[in-house]
């Protein structure tokens, strides 16, 4: 007997095969055999890394061209209406994922606290779902078996794909019955061609804190589903779910899937786990993270574990599906030894799984190799440890600091500026790659971007923007660009994670103590500056973001690694406004995502979060203005904390749902400055002068001139010039009209 089972194994391949694969056939290259082939060979060869593993039962229909839930969706019947006119079943699915000139796309949403992104089912009262569909499931587990697999199949459940729907409670509780309906057809089916296969229904809103109303739908859904199956288990992951596992083990379900790498309160339920009948997997393998396991502390944690629920009852697991996690270390060739060593990619972590199912299920003593540990940097450390409450508070209050502002910039009323990118064309982004492979010199390099930040500064000037940006040309990434020039971060070549459909991203490795070796921003901003009289905003990360966006060291809390980026974050702006930039933005677009899954967790974040914010920030002058950058809108739960962070100005995303959430800054009597974006900068689209001035006048109906800047949502990387110019243009213009009036 030696248990062991994953939830789930990275789907887009290898080599990003899948990838490949798909954008091919999108642009209309390849067949779609060819393209099912590619998905066919990559899961026979996933479940061949499972078998070979020790893994009995695979893990089937983790495989998706696009995303689980969008398959599901088709499984249950369930496509939205608008996309029923389509008839060719491929087609179909791939317009609802990504769009087409009368359609569009479907909206994705993170799946919890992941990078990846999920497909939002689109659900109302009266929506009447379709036939079931049980093609793909049914046709992979089938290809399993003709392989000599066996497969577990895996589907999200019902409580999940109602949360994802953001259905409100009404529709919730009408669409309730005919949802677990098309689950018992789909069930039913799946059954009917083995009535033994095991089935593990996903159910990670179990881990976010629910309701005693969700409660018992919860009920209802597993006392059905339960009963139809007598091999069904339910998985809840990213946190503990003790107030689901007390309703599900009193269910005729077989057994459970708890992550006890993130919920390890999930603990809490051992006895009643250990009463109950039920079969507990064990998620200790993390599913969310590239660090090794420490096998022996693991062990002990399934020793303890097995006190209360005996081992026949156990199997050990991931703590959710690998798909968060890039696929193999194998082609590491560029990383640092030590750092290799640290590591466990998905690959890695079968074997974990499979050294540890060996040492508790057997009865001899496998010796497990010595856990690394990173190297400390002592003066990191003792400088942490200096730290005292000035660090983290301005020398004096937002008022004075206000007036000074007034004097040294000298600023219009609604002062006009952007979020830092400019467009990173085909030929930015050349150049850069160019001097990565070392095919041209660092002087070249650098000619060539002061060339690019020379013209941004010229355009931004020709259109009259008063306080003016570098463009961020040498940044290929807001996050990457700072670790690659900060100590304690390494870069994977291939350490792909998928974000959604086909776009993979690969974030930074922060492994070590973090410094900073040299200034990192300093010379960009100081050339861009002297080419102007006007002020340049310097450009920063915030040590929260830099964080969020990261793979993060897991032998230390998140709060101490925060508190060391942000040290190097705050030399840098201390270096800026020695050397005379004054205004310094540090934008903060991940702070609000970092927000932990359950409410009971969130005060401790947002203190350390807040602190480290704060830490990065508090050494600016009182002639030095901090602004930073927020990527969203909904301030309604945490206006208290932003307002905390006691940044002169903030800049955030608001064009697409007008002057209604600026409301919140008001009624909570917000008195630093507010930059609310007047256009929306993830679409091409123009927006006319006419448009923007009636933007700006929404947002004098809420906060006084004085209080207001006028900026686009966010960066402008992602445009074009002949866009990017025209908006600004229009921005200018729509400004100096309304200061006309004021
Ligand atoms: N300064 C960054 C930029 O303009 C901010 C990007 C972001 O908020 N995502 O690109
Ligand atoms: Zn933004």
């Amino acid at each position: 007997m030696n248990q062991t089972a994953v939830l789930g194994f990275p789907r887009i391949g290898e080599k990003r095969e899948l990838k490949t694969a798909l954008e091919n056939y999108w642009k209309g290259n390849t067949s779609l055999n060819e393209l099912t082939d590619v998905a066919s060979e990559l899961r026979l060869k996933h479940w061949n890394l499972q078998r070979n593993a020790g893994i009995k039962t695979v893990a089937v229909n983790d495989f998706s061209f696009y995303d689980n839930t969008l398959d599901l969706m088709v499984a249950l019947g369930a496509q939205p209406e608008r996309f029923r006119d389509i008839a060719d079943e491929t087609q179909h699915y791939f317009t609802m994922a990504r769009g087409d000139e009368t359609h569009t796309a479907m909206e994705m949403t993170k799946w919890f606290n992941t990078n990846y992104h999920t497909i939002v089912p689109e659900l109302h009262k009266t929506f009447e779902f379709g036939a079931i569909n049980a093609k793909k499931i049914l046709g992979e587990f089938k290809e399993a078996k003709d392989n000599g697999f066996q497969g577990s199949i895996q589907l999200i459940g019902p409580i999940t794909f109602l949360g994802l729907s953001r259905c409100d409670k009404e529709v919730t509780l009408a669409l309730f019955d005919p949802l677990l309906g098309q689950y018992n057809k789909l069930l039913g089916a799946i059954i009917a061609l083995d009535k033994n296969v095991e089935i593990v229904m996903h159910e990670p809103s179990l881990s976010i804190g629910i309701d005693t109303q969700v409660l018992s739908l919860l009920k209802i859904a597993y006392e059905r589903l339960g009963t139809l199956s007598q091999n069904l288990s339910v998985a809840t992951y990213f946190e503990h779910s003790c107030e689901a596992t007390a309703v599900l083990v009193h269910t005729p379900i077989k057994g459970l899937v708890l992550d006890f790498v993130h919920g390890v309160k999930n603990s809490d339920s051992l006895e009643s786990l250990g009463k109950s009948d039920k079969h507990v997997t064990i998620g200790i393998i993390d599913g969310r993270n590239v660090w090794k396991n420490n096998l022996q502390q693991s062990l002990k944690t399934l020793e303890y574990i097995e006190t209360y629920i005996p081992k026949e009852r156990l199997t050990i697991g991931v703590s959710c599906s690998l798909l968060h996690v890039p696929y193999s270390l194998k082609h590491e060739e560029n990383l640092d030894t030590n750092v290799k060593e640290l590591l466990a990619f998905a690959q890695e972590k079968l074997d974990e799984l499979s050294l540890l199912g060996k040492a508790f299920f057997s009865h001899e003593t496998i010796p497990f190799p010595s856990h690394p540990k990173a190297a400390v940097d002592e003066a990191v450390q003792n400088r942490l440890g200096a730290l005292n409450p000035n660090d983290f508070k301005r020398s004096h209050p937002f008022s004075v600091r206000q007036m000074s502002a007034r004097d040294t910039f000298d600023l219009p009323p609604l002062p006009t500026t952007t979020i830092g990118s400019f467009p990173q064309t085909a030929e930015v982004r050349k150049v850069r790659q160019e001097f990565k492979k070392g095919l041209i010199s660092k002087e070249t390099y650098e000619e060539t971007m002061k060339k690019m930040i020379a013209s941004c500064v010229a355009f931004q000037e020709s259109i009259d923007l008063d306080v003016l940006v570098h463009g961020e040309f040498e940044r290929n990434d807001m996050v990457e660009y700072f670790g690659e020039q900060l100590n304690g971060f390494a870069f994977s070549q291939n350490g792909w994670v998928q974000s959604y459909g086909s776009r993979c991203v690969k974030p930074p490795l922060l492994y070590g103590d973090v410094s900073r070796p040299h200034p990192m921003t300093l010379n960009w901003s100081l050339y861009a500056q002297s080419l102007t009289d006007r002020p340049m905003k310097g450009m920063l990360t915030g040590p929260v973001t830099i964080l969020n966006w990261s793979f993060v060291r897991d032998d230390q809390p998140r709060s101490v690694t925060a508190m060391q980026i942000a040290l190097a974050i705050r030399d840098e702006v201390n270096d800026l406004q020695r050397a005379g930039i004054t205004m310094i933005q540090v934008d903060e677009a991940a702070f609000k995502e970092g927000y932990p899954l359950r409410r009971e967790n969130r005060s401790a974040y947002e203190k350390w979060a807040l602190e480290s914010f704060l830490l990065s920030t508090a050494v600016a002058d009182k002639e030095t203005q901090i602004h930073t950058h927020m990527c969203y809108s909904e301030f309604t739960d945490i206006i208290k904390t932003i307002e905390a962070m006691d940044a002169d100005v903030i800049s955030i995303e608001t064009s697409r749902s007008g002057n209604r959430l600026l409301q919140i800054f008001k009624e909570t009597g917000y008195t630093q400055e507010v930059g609310p974006g007047v256009y929306d900068i993830h679409s091409p689209r123009i927006p006319s002068v006419e448009e923007m001035e009636q933007q700006i006048y929404l947002l004098l109906e809420v906060l006084p001139s004085s209080q207001l800047w006028i900026n686009p949502d966010c960066g402008l990387k992602t445009r074009g010039w002949s866009e990017t110019e025209a908006a600004l243009r229009n921005m200018v213009e729509a400004t100096k009209a309304v200061r006309e009036t004021l």
